[in-house]
């Protein structure tokens, strides 16, 4: 039986971690988190809930389409839209469907969690190889196996092996180390009243110093008033120190004339990595030396969900293929 480690439990690591296990091999995920879904992330502020890293997925493969209709079946996604408002105010709808989780984007990843080997709260500090096998060095444990599988972002993941002098062949070094990635600061605002965003509660405004802004009581998925506010890439970078109050002040400031409603509290999170800036040109990238080894997620196959879902079915498929 062929043993993977798969580092990271998104959307990337999950996908493939389903696809090895389905044909009978022995998989662990490991992820840092104290939670699955990496950047399909939902958080509670008392009684709201608020998706604060990804809003909102597309589905263009049929591929992941067939995920998303048994998703969609067992009422682990629902549609949200086929539009959202831009930032002159018009809805426009396009005909696409854009899903949500039922419970917030987390919603999908615990549903593709349920039956793996998932160790959370394990946050890899070192791989390394050992005579064709993968150490994998947690703060907590060390696990080893044949093949290996990296879906955290790329400069994440260069860093882990270097720790273990880990020398990858040239060329996919090189391509690894182009890979970059937008910051993004996102702000949740509990709020006293319903927000003035219009329905269905999304506003793709794609501008600096703001992004995007999300309504989490229309969007269906919290009992109570808020808002999700992602400042673009610009803003991000330029107020990545900035004191946590100030920067909550600047993008709530900003936004007022689309939420126009009283913040009761508020909390900040800053995505470090938050969508890549290049794509690597294969949807997965394969090494075999030292030991097999794919890297996977959003950078490889689409910055965006549903690209880093393709990207972890393709990196299961390139480690079932080199076997045999
Ligand atoms: C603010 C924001 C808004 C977005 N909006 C959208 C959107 O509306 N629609 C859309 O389709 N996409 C959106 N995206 C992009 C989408 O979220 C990502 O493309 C997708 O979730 C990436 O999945 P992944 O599995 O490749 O990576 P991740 O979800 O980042 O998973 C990687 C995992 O690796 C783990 N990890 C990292 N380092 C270690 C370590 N040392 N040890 C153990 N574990 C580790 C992390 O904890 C994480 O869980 C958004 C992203 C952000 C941040």
């Amino acid at each position: 039986m062929s043993k993977c480690t798969i580092i990271g439990a998104g959307i990337a690591g999950l996908m493939a971690a389903h696809t090895l296990q389905g044909q009978g091999w022995s998989v662990v995920v490991l992820d840092k988190g104290r939670g699955v879904g990496g950047r399909m992330a939902t958080r509670r502020i008392d009684d709201g809930v608020f998706d604060h890293g990804a809003q909102f997925f597309t589905v263009r493969d049929p591929r992941i389409q067939k995920w998303v209709d048994s998703w969609l079946a067992e009422g682990i996604a629902v549609e949200w839209t086929r539009g959202f408002t831009n930032a002159s105010g018009e809805t426009q709808n396009d005909g696409h469907p854009r899903y949500r989780g039922a419970e917030g984007m987390t919603s999908i990843a615990k549903h593709l969690a349920k039956g793996l080997d998932i160790w959370l709260d394990q946050k890899v500090t070192k791989i390394s190889a050992q005579n064709s096998l993968w150490e994998i060095q947690t703060e907590k444990v060390t696990f080893t196996s044949d093949m290996l599988i990296m879906t955290p972002p790329v400069p994440q993941s260069l860093a882990l092996l270097d720790i273990g002098q880990v020398m990858l062949p040239a060329e996919a070094r090189a391509a690894l180390d182009e890979i970059e990635y937008h910051r993004c600061i996102a702000v949740m605002v509990l709020l006293h009243e319903p927000s003035g965003i219009p329905s269905p509660g999304g506003i793709q405004i794609n501008d600096e110093p703001i992004s995007w802004i999300g309504d989490n009581f229309q969007k269906g998925i919290s009992g109570a008033y808020g808002a999700t506010i992602h400042a673009a890439p610009i803003f991000s970078q330029t107020h990545w120190e900035t004191d946590t109050i100030e920067v909550a002040h600047l993008l709530v400031e900003a936004s007022e004339k689309w939420i126009s409603a009283d913040v009761k509290k508020f909390e900040v999170h800053r995505w470090r990595y938050s969508h890549p800036i290049q794509l690597h040109n294969e949807s997965c990238l394969f090494v075999d030396s030292p030991a097999p080894l794919v890297f996977a997620g959003d950078a490889f196959a689409g910055p965006r969900v549903e690209g880093a879902a393709l990207s972890g079915l393709s990196a299961a498929e390139k480690l079932l293929k080199s076997v045999k």
